[in-house]
């Protein structure tokens, strides 16, 4: 049986943040306004399934969906405990629901996007996505819906493992203007376990529990850390949750293919936008899918290069990971000792990588260098090992 093809130029194969960040990025290309463009996901996109919190200077083209957006912020481990000033960051908060709709509202305003609804089956190295209700062929195709993560002989597979409770209570709890990136005064369980809380009222907030280790928790474990916490650390007892989220994020040094073939490139989480040592993905995707679209445009072709300079930025990505987990050196000491020694904005640019040499070495010797050059050294090490023929 032949099957009849359907023609377009782009196929965005996944419609969640980074695929929806590229039509965006695409859109605003003038000579890109004639490119026939598929949105494709097996879901409509409706569902508030994501919490993205993220840092910038500047404002973002997300701007006007984002639901708070903060100055401050507390860190709290057993040694120090500050209220940080991160300007010129904001912590910035949007809910994936109000991304979606704006992002959606764009594409169907636009007409040259058709946006389907299909289980994507399959995608050829030539550009021919299969799906459940049909085939459809791209000159490029742009996935983040299909990935495996390879394993791989020395590298390190870790997860960031959350659970989030969005509470709400009768009565004033809250202060909207300081929140809590980090708090380590929870049980560490010879783990890397942290509670944030980010109020947006002086009635609501998402209280999350998050581990950084090799699997996540039960359901259980997080409710009975999140109920504990909420009840010792927050002093409330009486609240209602008027929403959960879950989610688990790859922390990892492997590898991501950048592309599959010369037609199929991958964006987001499969296109290794996730950052190994903290699960921030979203400022990664961001920077990924404008310069693709910018490629685009250009008439080059449309992968995302690192600059060589931040190169530097996977040594200490995979350093940090084998400090995490051969676990001789407690994680909540790293993050205290690079908080209280440290300006705040110093130790954001750096896990923006952002940072300057200089600010490099400034982060490296806040922390302790005995652990941190050695689980270095082994790294170096591997790299040169896994390079050899
Ligand atoms: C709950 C949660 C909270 C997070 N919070 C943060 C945060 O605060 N800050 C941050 O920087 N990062 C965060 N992340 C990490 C990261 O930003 C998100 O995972 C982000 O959504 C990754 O974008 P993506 O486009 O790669 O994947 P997704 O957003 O998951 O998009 C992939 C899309 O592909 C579709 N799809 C998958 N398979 C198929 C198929 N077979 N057929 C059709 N469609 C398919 C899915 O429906 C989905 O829409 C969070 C992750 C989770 C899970």
């Amino acid at each position: 049986m032949t099957q009849n093809i359907q023609q377009y130029d782009y196929i965005i194969a996944g419609s969640g943040a980074a695929g929806l960040s590229l039509l965006c990025y695409l859109l605003e290309e003038p000579v890109l306004q004639q490119k026939r463009i598929l949105l494709l996901d097996r879901e409509k996109k409706q569902v508030n399934d994501k919490t993205w919190c993220f840092w910038q200077v500047e404002k973002g083209p997300f701007e006007s969906c984002l639901k708070h957006q903060w100055q401050h912020l507390h860190f709290y481990s057993e040694g120090f405990s500050s209220l940080l000033d991160i300007s010129p960051y904001r912590y910035k908060m949007l809910e994936s629901a109000s991304f979606y709709s704006f992002c959606l509202n764009k594409a169907s305003t636009a007409e040259n996007v058709t946006v389907v609804n299909d289980e994507i089956l399959k995608i050829d190295p030539d550009g021919k996505v299969y799906g459940r209700q049909a085939v459809y062929q791209g000159e490029y195709v742009f996935n983040s819906a299909k990935f495996k993560i390879p394993k791989q002989q020395y590298y390190h597979y870790l997860v960031q493992h959350f659970k989030g409770y969005f509470i709400k209570t009768s009565e004033d709890a809250f202060n909207p203007e300081t929140p809590t990136l980090m708090d380590f005064r929870v049980e560490q369980h010879d783990d890397c376990r942290f509670v944030y809380v980010l109020p947006v009222s002086k009635r609501e907030a998402l209280v999350e529990y998050t581990g950084f280790s090799p699997e996540p928790l039960t359901q259980e474990q997080y409710d009975d850390e999140l109920t504990y916490y909420i009840k010792h650390y927050l002093q409330l007892s009486q609240y209602d949750i008027t929403h959960t989220e879950y989610g688990v994020i790859p922390m990892t040094n492997a590898p991501f293919k950048t592309h599959e073939s010369a037609r199929v490139i991958n964006i987001g989480t499969a296109g290794g936008a996730t950052k190994a040592s903290t699960g921030y993905t979203f400022s990664f995707i961001q920077r990924q899918c404008a310069a693709i679209a910018r490629n685009l445009a250009a008439g080059k072709v449309p992968v995302f290069r690192q600059a060589a300079s931040k190169n530097k930025y996977r040594l200490y990505d995979s350093t940090f990971l084998r400090v995490l987990s051969e676990k001789k050196h407690p994680a909540w000491s790293v993050f205290e000792d690079m908080f209280s020694k440290l300006p705040a904005a110093t130790i954001l640019k750096f896990l923006n990588e952002d940072s300057s040499l200089l600010e490099d070495l400034q982060v490296m010797h806040s922390v302790d260098k005995s652990t941190f050059v050695r689980a270095a050294m082994k790294e170096v090490y591997h790299t040169f090992k896994e390079s050899l023929p």
